[in-house]
């Protein structure tokens, strides 16, 4: 917002543009737009956020977040983005050593570098400590306004946020499941045994509880009615469900089948968490592709179950 600002009281035209995956949604920056009267464009980028996320060329962060090459996809995105609408140039609202990973100045240069713009990219907030871009020096943009804000610390763009009247403005940090220990657990699961996944599998990370029976099978478990709902939702015809015939519970998938042996360990989790008692049996039902079957099964043992969470 600041950034857009900076360029807008130097009379240049901007228009916002956010991506989107299922790891980050774009709320924040449809937020920030509506707020500053900023036309947005928002852009899935999914297929090559996937294909770059299995091998980032500069690696993961503390979990699977691989922030630097997000970066110059992001920007390589905006890069073509700003061809197809003959902008003039590209601006971001980072600033030089906020983020210790994608925000230190090597990152910044290289990132810019790898996208393919680096002469037409111009962080507004940190301008003067970086190098001189094409616009500044064809004119169009004045690097005398353009700002050195570095480090972590927010107190100038608190007080910028004053003067431009700005009051709504969301807190820097979250926002990316890359970013989550547990969502990446089941990611790095997930990218070791599913070579062919679908955004429904990534969506599916999202709820419930996981636990990886056998290499060929995962299950997820959900933990209250909502995710009962959505664990059904994201069903396909060749899953499995699973939930006890006659007792409240937990609804289970186990997405893509499974063998007997597997549904029968599956069912007994069920029989688990709906609260079977250790030494009695229960009747569970599994459905697949329309058809339901029964099974009578005792309970899982919970400290087998802990020891398959992901
Ligand atoms: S936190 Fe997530 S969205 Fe942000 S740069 Fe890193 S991977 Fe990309």
């Amino acid at each position: 917002m600041l950034a857009v600002k900076i360029m807008q009281e130097q009379g240049v035209e901007v228009e916002g543009v956010a991506f989107v995956t299922p790891f980050f949604s774009a709320r924040r920056a449809v937020e920030a737009s509506r707020a500053i009267g900023l036309p947005l464009t928002v852009v899935d980028i999914t297929e090559e956020h996937l294909a770059m996320l299995r091998a980032p060329r500069y690696g993961y962060g503390r979990n699977m977040n691989p922030c630097i090459d997000c970066h110059i996809l992001m920007l390589r995105k905006a890069g073509e983005i700003m061809g197809e609408r003959a902008a003039n140039f590209i601006l971001t609202g980072e600033v030089l050593g906020q983020r210790p990973m994608s925000q230190g100045k090597q990152s910044l240069h290289v990132v810019a570098k790898r996208s393919g713009y680096q002469p037409y990219i111009i962080r507004p907030l940190s301008a003067r400590f970086l190098l001189e871009t094409t616009p500044e020096k064809e004119g169009m943009v004045d690097r005398s306004r353009l700002l050195d804000i570095q480090g972590r610390g927010r107190k100038r763009q608190m007080e910028l946020a004053e003067r431009f009247r700005i009051t709504v403005y969301s807190n820097p940090a979250g926002g990316c499941l890359l970013t989550d220990p547990i969502f990446s657990k089941r990611l790095k699961d997930l990218f070791a045994h599913d070579s062919n996944m679908a955004v429904r599998d990534l969506e599916l990370l999202k709820v419930g509880r996981h636990m990886r029976l056998d290499e060929e099978t995962k299950i997820i478990v959900g933990r209250k009615q909502r995710e009962n709902e959505i664990i059904r939702e994201l069903s396909e015809d060749r899953d499995i469900l699973i939930r006890m015939k006659d007792l409240p519970g937990p609804t289970i998938l186990v997405p893509y089948g499974c063998g007997d042996e597997s549904l029968r360990r599956a069912a007994g989790i069920c029989a688990l968490y709906s609260h079977v008692p250790p030494d009695s049996k229960a009747v569970a039902e599994w459905s697949t592709g329309g058809t339901a079957a029964y099974v009578e099964v005792s309970p899982a043992e919970d400290k087998d179950v802990q020891g398959m969470m992901l």
